[in-house]
């Protein structure tokens, strides 16, 4: 399915409602101690790993994972392995996605740097963007969207835009030096920040 394509978002929100039943006979004909269960519901929206990305005032690559990249405007640090998944059915795809999976990966105590302008669109004003769709490509977005990354990139959002807006600042003219100040104040892991 295209996650971009509101119609195929249809037919696999409807197809995936369609396989649920399929679940509830298995779990009930096959599974000891599920002869009872009942379905009480499905999600109301169907979850998709990747869609947009925005284009931020720096771009996350999987250089900045394989340097252990350190940011002057980094507003968190973080590990999780480049858990890239198949985009199609092919065989070639799915080779790709297992060689990848096994490749990036660190090793204890070792992290990448979230610099905060990947948070900030490159050409849409007044916005600061937050967790799956920060400004990252492909491989770097399989690490950054799983959901510890989306909790750093929401808290330094959130962070960023009361000071903006206490400040009378867009978020591209932010005072990062306060935000990551802030977020340091918060508990956030940020071991290269100077002062
Ligand atoms: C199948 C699957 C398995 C996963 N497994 C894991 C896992 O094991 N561990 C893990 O950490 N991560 C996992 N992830 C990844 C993780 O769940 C997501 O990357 C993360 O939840 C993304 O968070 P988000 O806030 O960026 O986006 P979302 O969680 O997609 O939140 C966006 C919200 O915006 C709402 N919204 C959309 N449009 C509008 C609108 N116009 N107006 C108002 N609201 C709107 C949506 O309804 C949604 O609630 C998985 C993802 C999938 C799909």
């Amino acid at each position: 399915m295209d996650g971009t394509d509101e119609v195929s978002l249809t037919e696999a929100l409807v197809w995936g409602r369609k396989l649920i039943g399929e679940y509830e006979r298995y779990y009930k004909g096959y599974l000891t101690g599920y002869e009872r269960m009942e379905l009480a519901a499905t999600g109301s929206m169907l979850g998709i790993r990747e869609t947009r990305r925005i284009t931020g005032a720096y771009v996350l690559t999987l250089d900045d994972f394989v340097s252990r990249a350190v940011f002057d405007d980094e507003i968190g640090r973080y590990c999780y392995p480049v858990d890239i998944h198949a985009s199609d059915n092919s065989a070639a795809s799915f080779d790709g996605f297992y060689a990848d999976h096994m490749k990036y990966r660190y090793a204890e105590g070792e992290s990448y740097g979230v610099p905060y302008r990947i948070l900030v669109p490159k050409r849409v004003g007044n916005l600061l963007v937050a967790g799956r769709c920060v400004s990252a490509d492909r491989a770097m977005q399989s690490s950054i969207r799983v959901m510890p990354g989306c909790y750093i990139t929401g808290q330094a959002a959130g962070v960023a835009a009361a000071l903006c807006v206490r400040g009378g600042t867009k978020p591209a003219q932010a005072d990062v030096c306060a935000v990551q100040r802030r977020l340091k104040e918060t508990g956030m892991y940020l071991p290269h920040l100077r002062g």
